[in-house]
């Protein structure tokens, strides 16, 4: 790869696909997989990641929101797309741009048929999600015969799939839940098809619900963090590689004198002589300002150089005074070295939230 000369991230296209295998290879053959590329696929390029997929046949897709789905159709994906979260606000939009909305309680239920019957729909795909445990979005049990008599009233829809999802399917102090949770869905999956007639596909592994709990995958399986690089275990994490590299330059560099400050508030105060990089990335950018004053840092020449003073919104200063570097060297921020997880995890937090972010105002670069 060249030097970058302005803050950059880099999706590995590769990477994905050996992520993607690597999670294939825990399925039976018939097992549908659904690829979650909400918020802009974490924070890469869902367009980008989605016709990679589609071009290695995967089954299903899935966005939050409705306008992520448009944005998909808008570029020419025809795969299916599930809409995890809609509102009834775009249920016409969905019905216009052919996304699949979950239905999650009763008053969506209610008017997505309404709207699927104004459009003169028939057999409309809609997936019914139930809560198990989560406690967010879902029906309960014994709404079941709600739906049914609601949605057989109607021919405007057809229940395409069902499902629920895991509360707690990475962490193995969790078995006993995450196990009655799929017990549940099992039971209400049973009640559902003996009523309903027909056999709808049925889900509820996320990744680690994949890795964890391979007698859940049942018909399909939803994957998100997985395809991205990461198996949320320090063992798993070895299996995957991540997909995006965030990379900067060194604007500039300063000699800071004792008693000197550095950044906004004086944060930091020097004891001693030294060298600072100023870096074009800041909380705009998505490095929140829990990263500051020590917590994160960023790899220079395969150094450790720690955040000082305040994250600015568009700069961050570091302390490079060991670290042999001129301006317009390479910075590192999170990639195979360190992980979203490792850089995350100095504030405190996970990779999903640190991958998820990263500003569009940053130029993403796709690596083939
Ligand atoms: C985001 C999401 C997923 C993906 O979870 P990962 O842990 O990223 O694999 C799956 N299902 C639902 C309902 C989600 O909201």
């Amino acid at each position: 790869m060249p030097k970058p000369q302005e803050t950059i991230l880099e999706i590995d296209l590769k990477a994905l696909k050996h992520n993607y295998e690597y999670l294939k290879s825990k399925l039976t053959p018939n097992t549908k997989f659904l690829a979650v590329i909400k918020a802009f696929a974490y924070g890469s390029d869902a367009v980008v990641i989605a016709k990679h997929l589609e071009n290695l046949n995967v089954d299903y897709f899935a966005v939050a929101y409705t306008n992520e789905g448009v944005v998909l159709r808008d570029a020419g994906i025809t795969t299916p797309i599930l809409v995890l979260h809609p509102q009834p606000v775009n249920f016409n939009l969905i019905i216009e741009r052919c996304l699949e909305p979950s239905l999650y309680n009763a008053k969506v239920l209610k008017e997505f048929i309404e709207v699927a019957q104004k459009e003169n729909q028939s057999n409309y795909p809609v997936h019914v999600k139930f809560n198990t445990g989560l406690n967010r979005l879902g029906f309960w049990e014994n709404d079941i015969d709600y739906i049914i008599s609601k949605s057989e009233a109607s021919q405007a829809v057809k229940v395409k799939s069902i499902f629920s999802h895991l509360a707690a399917s990475e962490d193995l102090d969790e078995k006993e839940f995450t196990q009655n949770q799929i017990n549940t869905f099992n039971t209400i999956k049973n009640h559902f098809i003996e009523r309903i007639g027909h056999e709808p596909i049925s889900h509820i592994c996320n990744t680690s619900g994949i890795l964890n709990y391979p007698d859940a995958h049942l018909d399909m399986v939803r994957s998100g963090i997985g395809l991205y690089g990461f198996g949320n275990s320090e063992v798993e994490d070895k299996n995957f590689k991540p997909i995006a590299t965030l990379k900067s330059v060194i604007s500039q560099i300063h000699k800071i004198g004792p008693g000197e400050t550095v950044g906004y508030n004086r944060a930091y105060k020097s004891d001693s002589l030294l060298k600072s990089a100023t870096i074009p990335i800041g909380h705009a950018d998505g490095i929140g300002r829990q990263y500051g004053n020590g917590k994160g840092y960023v790899i220079i020449h395969g150094r450790k150089a720690p955040i000082i003073g305040n994250v600015c919104m568009d700069m961050i200063m570091v302390n490079i005074t060991n670290i042999n570097c001129e301006e317009g060297d390479e910075v590192i921020v999170f990639g195979k070295n360190p992980t979203a997880t490792e850089f995350s995890a100095t504030a405190n937090t996970i990779s999903y939230e640190i991958i998820t972010a990263i500003s569009q105002r940053i130029r993403r670069v796709i690596v083939k």
